[in-house]
């Protein structure tokens, strides 16, 4: 049950996404362009601020906030969703956990106000799922300043407009035999930091993403996230955060598909009837109504979890598994449903079947949410 503060956040983001991005966001879509105009309102509305405190800019909500304001976007469109999350959740919140009070005062402010996007750099083209086996880019003190070199794959706000500062984990040395990781901001703009064409995607095309490529690249030493070697520990968090944040996301799909259906299914004739009316249709709706259910609760919990400074490693992993499925089983029904107009561009759940795929993917992929499941089981020393 949401207390009455959630309630109008969750109230409002749903009118905004229904009354501003729906009508716009299949042509934004088709056109693979980023939304301008509908970020910028995401950021008047303060959406970008949501977990942050009010003495960086932001609202002073929580993370559970920014999870209900996500599922809201993601009902109706996951381009402005992926962008949200990965701005808040990627971006700005490893400087607000790990950040110098300096690095606060200049990059939170800017992020609340959705004025520029943060992103984070942590995949390679090598492996995403084993980060450090797959980890080239360096990044070496010289006179005062990190040079870096390397590649990353595949990240998201990185190269829009606004692009402010994306984070990027890099080796910067060797301990105890192992790759030390550390994070180091790099401001957009800065000499070295090449910023790749967005790819062509399955998926999620009104949103940013792009390869990244540094080539002595020089940033201020001051610009080390935290502590150096540390960086291994702070992606952790970061994408267990992350994974609750998916989550919501992928619950907004999965409710998306419920809310079309819904409507068409009245709509609909054949052989006499609403195709509301057969009982093969009402089941595939109460299913996807029954995934949706149980996936939300999954993220209330972890959140909820998170929040009461309790672990939440298993849930967040258990919560990003089962409301991705529910994403993708949601939309592949859908667009069944849907009938040939479910294939067109025209009505949204065919875009809802080629944004849910990703999330399978992304923030860690099915197979490492069961491997961190089995882990916190205990299975990994078997
Ligand atoms: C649109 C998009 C946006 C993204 N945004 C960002 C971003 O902003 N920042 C960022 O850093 N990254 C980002 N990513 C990268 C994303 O997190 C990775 O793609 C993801 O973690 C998987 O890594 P990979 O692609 O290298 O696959 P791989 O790690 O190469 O995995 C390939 C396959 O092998 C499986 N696999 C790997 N290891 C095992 C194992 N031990 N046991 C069983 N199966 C295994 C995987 O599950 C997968 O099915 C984005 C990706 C996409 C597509």
């Amino acid at each position: 049950m949401l207390n009455d503060e959630y309630s109008e956040l969750r109230k409002t983001v749903e009118s905004f996404a229904r009354e501003v991005v729906a009508p716009v966001i299949g042509d934004y879509y088709e056109r693979e362009e980023f939304p301008y105009d509908i970020v910028r309102q995401m950021g008047a509305m303060g959406l970008f601020g949501l977990p942050l405190p009010e003495e960086h800019g932001g609202m002073g909500g929580d993370y559970f906030a920014l999870c209900l304001a996500l599922e809201e976007l993601a009902r109706v469109d996951s381009s402005v969703s992926i962008t949200l999350e990965a701005a808040v959740s990627l971006g700005a919140m490893p400087i607000y956990r790990f950040g110098t009070a300096e690095q606060k005062a200049t990059w939170l402010p800017k992020l609340a106000s959705g004025e520029v996007l943060g992103a984070f750099g942590l995949t390679e083209p090598g492996g995403g799922s084993d980060v450090p086996g797959g980890m080239r880019t360096t990044a070496v003190l010289d006179g005062g300043e990190w040079v870096i070199n390397g590649t990353k794959a595949f990240i998201t706000n990185s190269g829009t407009d606004i692009t402010g500062v994306v984070g990027v984990a890099a080796i910067t040395g060797e301990r105890d035999g192992k790759k030390e990781i550390s994070t180091i901001l790099v401001p957009a703009g800065t000499p070295g930091f090449t910023v790749s064409k967005k790819y062509s995607k399955v998926g999620w095309n009104a949103s940013d993403t792009r390869e990244l490529s540094f080539t002595d690249c020089r940033v201020p030493a001051e610009n080390l996230l935290g502590e150096r070697g540390r960086g291994y520990a702070q992606f952790l968090q970061t994408l267990d955060e992350g994974r609750i944040a998916i989550a919501a996301l992928s619950v907004g799909l999965a409710q998306g598909c419920v809310d079309e259906c819904l409507r068409y299914v009245r709509e609909r004739q054949a052989f006499g009837h609403p195709i509301g009316h057969y009982q093969a249709i009402q089941f595939k709706i109460a299913d996807m109504e029954a995934r949706t259910h149980t996936s939300r609760l999954a993220y209330y919990h972890a959140a909820e979890k998170m929040l009461a400074g309790q672990p939440f490693k298993k849930e967040a992993a258990i919560a990003k598994l089962v409301s991705s499925n529910a994403a993708m089983d949601n939309s592949r029904e859908a667009t069944q449903i849907f009938g040939g107009y479910g294939f067109m561009n025209e009505f949204p759940v065919g875009r809802f079947y080629r944004d849910a795929k990703i999330l399978e993917i992304g923030e860690g992929t099915s197979e490492v949410q069961r491997m961190l499941i089995a882990r916190q089981l205990g299975l990994s020393d078997l």
